[in-house]
């Protein structure tokens, strides 16, 4: 189990100026421990006001996206210099949403990676199956090709994490059992020692209908370093379950 755990809040395309403040006043009105770092990733359009609302207190913020370009002619995009004049620490890369509906592939992705890291801010890379792949079999496989397209940038890179979350356990409710997720996240360790330095320092969170009753659980699994959550990220309540349960954990 590890000694310091990770608790990352996907509010995806959710959110207001009023219903994100009364969010964050009622997280930081709770006791946030000092071993579990917790990460709120609202809307781009939001993160000036977590610029201004998270100064100095123990409680992060980052994207759910960057551009693969450093800037130029990409009406709509965003790039990582951009997000870090608004004091990002963190971003998303790969989210199966962007995979899925936005037809993001794993070279946009490893390009993202790198101009995050240029950047210094700590990508925070999902991968993951579908259903279909996992009833083919095909798991592992997709996640090592997921992982193997980011190629030298994981090797010469220390400061990343990656988020295992099976498409199939994404908003549906339905989360991996943490026997599978366990498998995965254990597969997912072996490959980084073969791959990278500093492999147990990396954080392996696991994503797809994190409960505040499933996730003490999922936290308990040797190579599950904590969650991210999307739905219940947005009920302060529930959230903050989810972070006690990694704090009992620790
Ligand atoms: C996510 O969007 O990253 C996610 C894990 O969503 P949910 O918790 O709603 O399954």
């Amino acid at each position: 189990m590890a000694s310091r755990y990770v608790v990352a809040g996907n509010w995806k395309l959710h959110g207001s100026l009023v219903e994100n403040q009364a969010r964050l006043a009622a997280l930081l009105a709770c006791d946030l421990t000092s071993n579990v770092d917790v990460i709120v990733l609202p809307p781009f359009t939001y993160l000036a006001q977590m610029q201004q609302q998270l100064d100095g207190v123990s409680l992060e913020y980052g994207a759910q996206d960057v551009s693969r370009y450093p800037g130029g002619a990409y009406t709509g995009d965003v790039s990582a210099q951009m997000l870090a004049d608004l004091g990002c620490r963190y971003a998303l890369v790969g989210h199966s949403e962007r995979r899925q509906y936005y037809g993001e592939s794993d070279d946009d992705v490893a390009a993202k990676f790198i101009q995050l890291t240029e950047q210094g801010i700590v990508p925070i890379v999902c991968v993951g199956e579908t259903l279909a792949e996992r009833e083919a079999g095909q798991s592992w496989a997709v996640i090592e090709r997921q992982l193997g397209a980011l190629g030298t940038a994981l090797a010469t890179q220390p400061a990343f994490m990656l988020a295992y979350e099976p498409v199939w356990a994404i908003g549906t409710g339905q989360n991996a059992s943490p026997e599978q997720a366990q498998a995965i996240h254990g597969q997912i360790r072996a490959w980084l020692k073969n791959n990278t330095r500093q492999a147990e320092a990396i954080p392996l969170l696991y994503g797809g209908s994190v409960k505040p009753d499933n996730a003490e659980a999922l936290f308990k699994q040797p190579d599950v370093d904590g969650g991210l959550i999307g739905g219940a990220s947005l009920d302060v309540d529930a959230f903050v379950k989810i972070i006690k349960a990694a704090e009992h954990t620790c």
